[in-house]
């Protein structure tokens, strides 16, 4: 058989599918796997018990149960649902926008395929434009999802050694200038897979620049305020009309139900709806239905802020600590905590390439992520992108801990 280019270039090998595959085979119960990779969020009992009981009640209600499982949204999604986003946002945050601003959309992976290839690759004029990354490393997802080759270019950040094994990430504005070649500006806050929170003033920064040059400022808000809340400093959140912000409900608990959420500038929302109907016909309605309740009754705030948030803070101290013991007599950093359901670990000159312990992690039976896969648009080389292991902590404590454990003990043998 011989298939297109497009076949060829969405079946090459691919840091995500590996991810996706790995959790897959973790969550098949097939195999006895500490599963520290894959984005899964935790299943929290409180947030899981919300949405067994509203199920529950959509079950026993068949006129509510026809109307969800038995009718295509339109390719906005659902009306509703968008409706009570448009109070929340506008009585949280004072923004000026209303349902013409906000699409969902299947996960908010979709929207970033079709938000990247909106704002890259080749243009009327014949130019060809590029996605920014104004600070690696970035979210595994973003790697190929581009239609044309070489979609981003991307910078490196300033790296600040803090005390006690800890380092920090920060935008290395000298290194940012804009140019006609940019379509767009993305970042993910909380960053995936560093567990930074980028500060109010750089993400002003980065909101001047992109208004300046006339691009989009897309702001990826998966793990971000006001839910799901995965946010361990206090940050502001800030929509103008060259913001494009993308949300989610998958790390609120529900990755399963595929809702994803952006808000932006009408003609963008315009954009993407068509390109809705067209890929997928519609978003899926049931994660509207199971979350429309805790959106109109704020419920989903005092939620993400009183059990979301201090759910994942609690989980991210103790893998440190536990990581800490663990590592114990090697040089090692841990990014700072700040968000988001990851410890990167930064092993300075690792003997083998994070790639090849990711591999004798997994012969063990511990699924991480190897931190090469994290570099979008890197040019050249840079030796964290050998050297650093993404953890995820959202599991249950004896997973992580378990698992943990072996990391431990692997990476002391080889230094
Ligand atoms: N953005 C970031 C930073 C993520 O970590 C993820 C998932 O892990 C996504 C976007 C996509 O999430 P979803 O498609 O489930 O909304």
């Amino acid at each position: 058989m011989i298939f297109s280019k497009f076949q060829k270039r969405f079946t090459e090998e691919s840091g995500i599918v590996r991810l996706m595959e790995d959790l897959g085979d973790a969550n098949s119960g097939q195999q006895d796997v500490l599963m520290l990779g894959g984005g899964n969020p935790a299943h929290i009992p409180e947030v899981q018990q919300f949405f067994q009981e509203r199920m529950l009640r959509i079950a026993s209600d068949p006129v509510e149960f026809a109307n969800i499982i038995g009718n295509y949204d339109p390719p906005r999604g659902e009306s509703q649902f968008i409706y009570a986003l448009v109070d929340l946002f506008i009585a949280e945050y004072g923004w000026d926008i209303g349902p013409q601003n906000i699409t969902l959309t299947t996960g908010s992976q979709s929207a970033f395929f079709m938000l990247f290839n909106m704002f890259s690759g080749d243009y009327a004029d014949g130019s060809h434009k590029q996605i920014l990354l104004p600070m690696l490393p970035e979210y595994i997802g973003y790697v190929d999802l581009g239609l044309t080759e070489k979609q981003f270019t991307a910078r490196l950040p300033i790296v600040e050694k803090l005390d006690d094994h800890f380092f920090k990430y920060h935008v290395d504005f000298d290194q940012l200038t804009l140019n006609r070649e940019i379509g767009a500006i993305c970042v993910s806050r909380p960053t995936n897979p560093s567990g930074n929170v980028l500060s109010d003033i750089e993400m002003d920064k980065l909101s001047t620049m992109a208004k300046e040059h006339n691009v989009p400022l897309i702001v990826d808000n998966a793990y971000g305020i006001p839910f799901p809340n995965l946010v361990f400093t206090e940050v502001k959140l800030k929509w103008d009309k060259h913001i494009v912000l993308c949300m989610s409900l998958s790390k609120f608990g529900l990755p399963g139900v595929r809702t994803g959420i952006v808000i932006a500038d009408e003609t963008i929302i315009d954009s993407v709806v068509k390109m809705n109907a067209i890929f997928s016909l519609a978003p899926g309605s049931f994660g509207p239905a199971l979350a429309l309740d805790i959106i109109r009754s704020r419920d989903v705030l005092s939620l993400s802020k009183n059990v979301v948030r201090p759910y994942y803070e609690r989980k991210a101290k103790l893998a440190i600590q536990c990581l800490k013991s663990e590592l114990d007599g090697i040089e090692y950093y841990i990014h700072k905590a700040e968000g988001a359901i990851f410890i990167w670990l930064w092993l300075p000159s690792l003997p083998i390439s994070c790639m090849e312990l990711y591999l004798q992690l997994k012969q063990r039976g511990v699924v991480v992520v190897s931190g090469n896969y994290f570099f979008p648009g890197l040019q050249g080389d840079w030796s964290q992108q050998h050297e650093c292991l993404r953890i995820s902590y959202a599991m249950h404590e004896s997973v992580v801990e378990r698992g943990i454990k072996i990391i431990g003990e692997e990476v002391k043998k080889l230094y």
